[in-house]
């Protein structure tokens, strides 16, 4: 598994059904790695959009991609784009069938396909489509709560941060930020400002706050979770208007005057403080659990 290419190796070809491209595929950790990392109620992080099938004859491919894993796939499945999802498992839907089962791909039924979908967040993916998105990015936290919001924020910071961008690019379309990325924090913290609490909903009945990037996209700073601050309006004008820095250790934002105002909602940034998004799930072995019928278009 490569999420970040978009890649993934199997030993069989998938004949019933074939893989059609523009497919959604959905990416199951194993049942027995997802027991021993406690990941049981979350084994579905990511989709890949089917692009080709290729056969690894000499087990070039297998080497070139996955140098460190020593082993041959016959087959190497290639994506055009990844998709972060809600991070669930199929078992917790109420599904009309158990569409378990190693390596062979599985239709998703249709009725199914409505349980399924709400979690996949085209927005947040490699090449984001917001259009295709079923859940508005703004209620995600409402709707799956805070725990696997943060979750389907830190799958999209993992494909952000793998994903080598070419230095000198041209033609392609590159997103400089998403701001999908900064709604679904905004989501997470109910719209409140992550230094001072304030929010609007109360007395304008109004869902409103800004999304502060620590470093500059400009000065190279990454559109990753870990560089975004949720803030009011006046925390965020006062903060750019006194230059004041953010001390990734205190959690603070320091003022020239020697002014020190801590975040008193600093989840997302305590987390990644301290474990950083790491990318362990990426590194288990995944099966592929699943497919939708193609209804998307890739581009
Ligand atoms: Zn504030
Ligand atoms: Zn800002």
């Amino acid at each position: 598994m490569c999420i970040q290419r978009s890649l993934f190796a199997l030993r069989n070809r998938p004949q019933s059904p074939p893989l059609e491209p523009g497919e959604l595929l959905l990416l199951q950790l194993v049942k027995s790695d997802a027991m021993r990392l406690g990941l049981l109620d979350a084994r579905i992080n990511y989709a890949i959009v089917f692009d080709e099938i290729e056969r690894d004859y000499d087990g070039t491919l297998s080497q070139h991609y996955w140098p460190n894993e020593g082993r041959k796939w016959d087959w190497i499945v290639r994506g055009s784009a990844s998709v972060p999802t809600i991070p669930f498992s199929l078992e917790q839907l109420r599904l009309s069938r158990d569409y378990g089962g190693q390596d062979n791909p599985r239709y998703i039924d249709s009725v199914d396909e409505q349980m399924i979908l709400p979690h996949v967040l085209w927005a947040l993916a490699s090449k984001p489509n917001p259009q295709l998105q079923r859940t508005p990015t703004r209620m995600i936290a409402e709707i799956f709560g805070k725990e696997r919001a943060l979750g389907a924020i830190f799958n999209h910071d993992r494909l952000e941060l793998l994903d080598p961008r070419p230095p000198h690019q041209v033609i392609t379309t590159r997103y400089e930020r998403n701001p999908m990325l900064g709604e679904s924090l905004k989501s997470y913290y109910s719209h409140r400002c992550q230094v001072c609490g304030h929010e609007f909903r109360d007395m304008f009945d109004l869902d409103y706050a800004e999304a502060h990037h620590i470093h500059r996209l400009g000065d190279g700073g990454p559109d990753v979770s870990s560089n975004i601050v949720v803030l009011c309006p006046n925390h965020h004008r006062i903060i750019h208007a006194s230059n004041a820095r953010f001390d990734a250790d205190s959690l603070a934002f320091e003022y020239p005057n020697g002014l020190h105002e801590s975040l008193i909602l600093p989840d997302h940034l305590a987390l990644s403080r301290d474990r950083g998004p790491a990318p362990r799930v990426l590194q288990q072995p995944l099966q592929l659990a699943a497919e939708t019928k193609g209804q998307y278009q890739t581009e």
